[in-house]
């Protein structure tokens, strides 16, 4: 199932359709996508025997965010080679900040750069759909609703400031673009082991493997819920591979007209036109 926020409503997307969650349930679950992460195995049951055959043609410029967490969690240094392109040592506790929630965007949303050393990182992008609190790993991926594509923009300016600062530095507003929708596990021949790459103007910069991931999504789950709950809908960011823009020999950072192009197989792609401070 691709699961979607058109204008803030839940809905099913299939095929180059919409079906309305609200409408498609008579007000059992939905308007808004929470409410279905609120209560995703009861949800879960609901699409399973629902037909699509009304679906609607729908403008992916009005998609939104597939998630509105109360918690988002993101991880750093998560894939071996951009651990040593940062020179960083890895570390047996994953390296957790989080994006504060009104940094998050919808899949094609322009990001207005706020600062000049501005770089890019796509990720895999996990949401919550039952509780997690002491999960062990082997349980992990029962706890997740399913899998979309984002972006980790960073200010590496902000994000060198006062020791780290990590979360400002990746919280500027619009710098988490995310979707274009949530895929469910089931939908994915392997999903711990998916090619993800971005592009900017179509020359290749990140091009990566989740099976790298140091952390995956199993062990995220199982260590971030050794600490506190994940909460239905919450939002893990998971890592970049290596290709970011500061450690490359140059250093590049976005420039305003560039189009920033994320991909992860079988999920999509999010499209992000980079524009001047607005
Ligand atoms: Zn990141």
């Amino acid at each position: 199932m691709k699961l979607a926020n058109l204008d803030g409503r839940a809905v099913i997307v299939s095929g180059e359709g919409a079906t309305d969650v609200a409408q498609a349930s008579d007000g059992r679950f939905g308007p808004g996508i929470q409410s279905v992460y609120d209560e995703w195995s009861a949800f879960r049951s609901f699409a399973a025997g629902l037909s699509t055959e009304g679906a609607e043609p729908f403008d992916p410029d009005r998609l939104g965010p597939p998630a509105d967490p109360r918690q988002v969690f993101a991880i750093g240094l998560n894939y071996r080679a951009h651990a040593e392109e940062t020179g960083r040592e890895t570390s047996p506790i994953p390296a957790t900040f989080t994006k504060w929630p009104s940094s998050l965007a919808g899949p094609y949303a322009d990001v207005s750069l706020q600062g000049e050393l501005i770089d890019w990182e796509v990720e895999l992008v996990v949401v919550i759909g039952t509780r997690a609190h002491h999960v062990a790993a082997a349980d992990g991926w029962s706890h997740v609703a399913g899998v979309t594509v984002g972006q980790d923009i960073s200010d590496r300016r902000v994000q060198k400031a006062a020791g780290n600062q990590f979360s400002l530095a990746k919280s500027f507003s619009g710098y988490g673009p995310m979707g274009p929708w949530l895929v469910t596990p089931d939908e994915l021949p392997d999903p711990d082991n998916l090619a993800l790459s971005c592009t900017i103007d179509g020359e290749t910069m990140q091009d990566g493997r989740t099976s790298d991931l140091i952390f995956d999504v199993a062990n995220l789950v199982a260590q971030l819920s050794a600490v506190l709950p994940l909460l239905p809908g919450d939002v893990i960011f998971t890592g970049t591979p290596n290709g970011v823009g500061v450690a490359r020999t140059p250093m590049r950072f976005l420039q305003a007209g560039e189009l920033l192009e994320s991909t992860i197989e079988g999920i999509g792609t999010i499209r992000n036109r980079i524009v001047a401070r607005t």
